[in-house]
């Protein structure tokens, strides 16, 4: 196994650079992966170490006194909120102790937002089985964890814990696999470019 997230997504939040609602996927998928731990914490002592080489001729002793402290410092939400079912802590803590909140967008797909700012959005997806999500392309960047069940696409199968980061090169479909249904959490930085009317239609109202 390797980490699924790819070194400039995993360098740019260990950085503390990378937009809310991906550092939200990313925290994530930290909290349920023993290989993205690893992986931060490699970066996080790539990002101290250039630091000491970069020396006191870039930056002020108190200043690198500061960031490497921050570096010290375990960088996921304190966790506040534990666990709660299939939710873990980083979730929990993005809806700040309020309980998860669906939203019908037809056939039976649901969504709750639970992070938004002017760099993007993070929606928890209820996809029931056997059910697809409409073909959509992407305008900017998704990534969408696996919190439960699974899901299928042109590009593999996606089950608890696995992530799929899609942008402009990638049209999709995605289908939750068969039993329970699928409970992901995505981020994406920019509208879906669906194919259909119906969905191009309301994606004002969902915001997606
Ligand atoms: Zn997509």
């Amino acid at each position: 196994m390797t980490c699924q997230i790819p070194d400039h997504i995993m360098a740019s939040y260990a950085a503390g650079s990378l937009p809310d609602p991906f550092a939200l996927v990313v925290a994530t998928h930290v909290s349920m992966s023993p290989d993205s731990r690893a992986s931060l914490e490699a970066h996080q002592a790539l990002g101290g170490s250039v630091l000491e080489l970069m020396g006191g001729e870039t930056l002020s002793a108190g200043l690198k006194d500061s960031v490497l402290a921050a570096l010290d410092d375990p960088f996921e939400p304190t966790p506040q909120y534990a666990r709660s079912g299939v939710y873990p802590a980083p979730v929990m803590a993005a809806m700040n102790g309020r309980g998860v909140a669906w939203k019908n967008m037809g056939g039976g797909v649901r969504q709750d937002i639970v992070a938004a700012d002017q760099y993007g959005t993070a929606r928890l997806l209820y996809i029931p089985p056997g059910m697809a999500v409409p073909d959509h392309g992407h305008n900017g960047l998704e990534m969408t964890l696996v919190l439960q069940g699974s899901f299928s696409d042109e590009t593999g199968h996606f089950g608890v814990g696995d992530i799929e980061i899609a942008n402009e090169d990638l049209d999709h479909t995605p289908i939750a696999g068969p039993g329970e249904a699928c409970i992901c959490l995505a981020a994406t930085d920019a509208p879906l470019r669906f194919r259909a009317l119906i969905p191009r239609l309301l994606q004002p109202l969902f915001k997606i």
